[in-house]
């Protein structure tokens, strides 16, 4: 049975550490805040924003939220983006997707001082990733890491496999994981003989968004299995993208959903946020 990678404790464990680093940044006249921007009523964005301010709220992270009306136009959006650059009491800026269709999300990523891009979406941040430099990564792929460096998971040298290739997960997490030295392999809807190809990693990430999709005879015995997919079986329980019962039997690692990948994410982005503030 693999050892399961508990993400709720590690990201319980980092946010402690964090609370001291918040108070000694108080103790000069620093008090670290979050500007929060959602565009529309998406049910799932809501809760997601909910638990950050939650997180920030422990850590004692000043908080604001702008919810904009879904009719907003992209000029509204990206004055709202351009007036909180100039605030000096914000040091964070956070613009929750999906937005609503008519608005261009990247336009308003790129808006976002690089500064103050907690989630690491601005093209310059994104580049620094991709030039090995200090930078602020995309939370997700930053929590994954966390959390393998957490555990003692040695990257250096093995085989990673990605599944998925998004801007937010999986193309950061390709550019992470090669940072630490593993041989990378990015997969996506075109990608042909899939499972040859995830059979061969002794860490595969799973961030598809499809429920139950990786399955045990896709995963080489003894892997690191990441799971990073948030979806909804059938009965409406939460479940990621691994079918967590089968692999659980082959692997040496594996995520559990909930509580692996989803709490770090949200204690990465108090680490940039602390890091922006400083
Ligand atoms: P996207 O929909 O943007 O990307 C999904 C990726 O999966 C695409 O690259 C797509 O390929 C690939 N894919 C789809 N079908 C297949 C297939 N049959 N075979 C191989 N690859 C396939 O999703 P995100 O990256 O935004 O999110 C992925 C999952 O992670 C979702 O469940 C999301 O909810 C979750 N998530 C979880 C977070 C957390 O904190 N735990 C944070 C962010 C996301 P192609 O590019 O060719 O279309």
């Amino acid at each position: 049975m693999a050892v399961i990678l508990n993400g709720k404790e590690v990201a319980k464990k980092t946010r402690e550490n964090l609370k001291s680093k918040v108070e000694e940044l108080k103790k000069k006249n620093i008090f670290p805040k979050l500007a929060v921007i959602m565009v529309g009523d998406d049910g799932a964005s809501k809760i997601y924003v909910r638990n950050k301010s939650k997180a920030c709220e422990e850590l004692g992270i000043e908080y604001e939220e702008f919810l904009l009306d879904e009719n907003t136009t992209q000029q509204q959006l990206l004055q709202l983006i351009n007036e909180l650059n100039e605030r000096k009491d914000v040091h964070g800026i956070l613009l929750q997707s999906p937005v609503p269709k008519h608005l261009d999300i990247n336009e308003a990523f790129r808006t976002i001082s690089p500064e103050k891009d907690v989630d690491g979406f601005n093209p310059v941040n994104v580049g620094k990733l991709v030039l090995g430099q200090d930078t602020f990564i995309s939370c997700t792929p930053f929590g994954v890491m966390k959390l393998l460096e957490e555990y003692n998971i040695e990257t250096e040298g093995k085989n990673a496999v990605v599944i998925g290739r998004s801007n937010i997960v999986g193309k950061p997490m390709l550019q992470c994981l090669l940072n630490k030295h593993a041989t990378v392999t990015i997969c996506h809807s075109k990608t042909e003989n899939l499972k040859e190809i995830t059979k061969k990693a002794d860490i595969l990430v799973a961030a598809i968004g499809k429920a139950k999709f990786v399955t045990k005879d896709m995963v080489k015995p003894g892997a690191v299995v990441i799971d990073v997919g948030i979806n909804r079986n059938e009965q409406g329980k939460v479940c990621g993208d691994v079918d967590f019962n089968e692999v659980e039997g082959v692997a040496s690692y594996i995520t559990p959903v909930p509580g692996g990948v989803g709490p770090m994410t949200v204690a990465m982005l108090m680490e940039n946020i602390v890091k922006a503030a400083k």
